[in-house]
């Protein structure tokens, strides 16, 4: 009986650091496959757990740990923990059934393919993060996950439960049918994860977020920072996860500025580490603004404008917001080009 109800935590808690392959190989001493992609996996996979660990013993040892500052992240993790992944494992195999007959390449795993993939896996990345920011509906879904008003590794967890089959339909639906191929698939899933992961770490535990001359050619944690702030002139910027080759692309590339202090979050009134307002304070804001507005043209339009527009016309969308922002202080910006 004690095992019997002892077994899933301890599970879910091995399961959680992602030490388990590594732990194999250690036992059975097979350092070998350390040098197999299995083998870097292993190794790979509770680098984040574990740089979250040192965060958060860093922050206790310098008095800055405040318990506040991971409690929306780790409520979110648990909720999802157990539903989200589910869902999106089947909805990867269900977009990969559907899709895969339909490929318009043919792709193999060698490095050229490799890099082709990366390139289209970030472009379906970037598709899916643009509209969870251009389109109301899916506003709800990835708001949560800009809802924590600090930035650690914690953050990495916070996601609300229906955002990852969501993703995960316009992500693998646009690289299967470009040729990615599913074994490519993974491996870039799981590259794009560790550093998806990774772009969260917080100042506490690297001050300066822009890698070094790294800055200029990747997306590194100081763009996800600037991602992360609700400062006008950094909303909806860096949509990019590893490569910002996108951001560029679309305008959308904003580096950090030395003169403009970061601020975590998301525009609207939060109540302070409420989890429930992280996950659901957006749903319910968008089902008043439909209940109010006028007729079903504009209700349908709240539900898949950017967030911010409004029926009455006093639109307070990231665009006008930062066009505002921009015209305000046209001289400050000016003279204090350089980042
Ligand atoms: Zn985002
Ligand atoms: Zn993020």
């Amino acid at each position: 009986m004690y095992h019997f109800c002892v077994s899933p935590i301890y599970k879910e808690f091995t399961g959680f650091w992602g030490f388990d392959q590594l732990w194999e190989i250690i036992r059975t001493q097979n350092y070998e496959a350390l040098l197999t992609l299995k083998g870097i996996q292993a190794f790979l996979r509770p680098l984040i757990p574990v740089l979250l660990l040192i965060e958060i013993i860093r922050g206790l040892f310098y008095r800055r740990y405040s318990h506040s500052q991971h409690k929306i992240s780790l409520f979110t993790y648990i909720l999802n923990r157990f539903i989200s992944s589910f869902l999106s494992i089947a909805m990867v195999a269900f977009c990969i059934g559907l899709f895969e007959p339909y490929a318009l390449v043919k792709t193999t795993l060698t490095w050229y393919w490799f890099v082709y993939g990366y390139v289209i896996w970030e472009l379906a990345h970037f598709v899916y993060h643009y509209f969870g920011h251009k389109v109301r509906l899916f506003w709800c879904l990835h708001s949560t996950h800009h809802a924590p008003e600090y930035m650690n590794l914690s953050v990495t967890y916070a996601h609300f439960f229906l955002e990852a089959p969501y993703t995960d339909i316009i992500r693998t639906t646009i690289c299967i049918l470009l040729g990615v191929n599913p074994p490519l698939l993974f491996l870039i899933m799981f590259i794009d994860g560790t550093w998806g992961a990774f772009i969260h770490i917080g100042e506490n535990l690297l001050k300066d977020g822009r890698l070094g001359f790294l800055n200029k050619y990747i997306l590194t944690p100081s763009h996800h920072r600037v991602h992360h702030a609700r400062n006008p002139l950094y909303m909806d910027t860096n949509f990019c996860n590893l490569l910002n080759i996108w951001d560029r692309a679309f305008g959308t590339l904003q580096d950090e500025k030395q003169s403009m202090e970061i601020e975590y979050g998301i525009s609207r009134p939060m109540k302070k580490g409420d989890f429930l307002d992280a996950y659901f304070g957006e749903i319910v804001a968008l089902g008043k603004d439909v209940y109010h507005a006028p007729g079903l043209k504009d209700k349908i339009l709240y539900i898949f404008m950017p967030p911010g527009w409004s029926h009455t016309g006093d639109h307070k969308t990231a665009t006008v917001v930062k066009a505002d922002y921009i015209k305000e202080h046209q001289q400050e910006l000016s003279l204090g080009a350089k980042p």
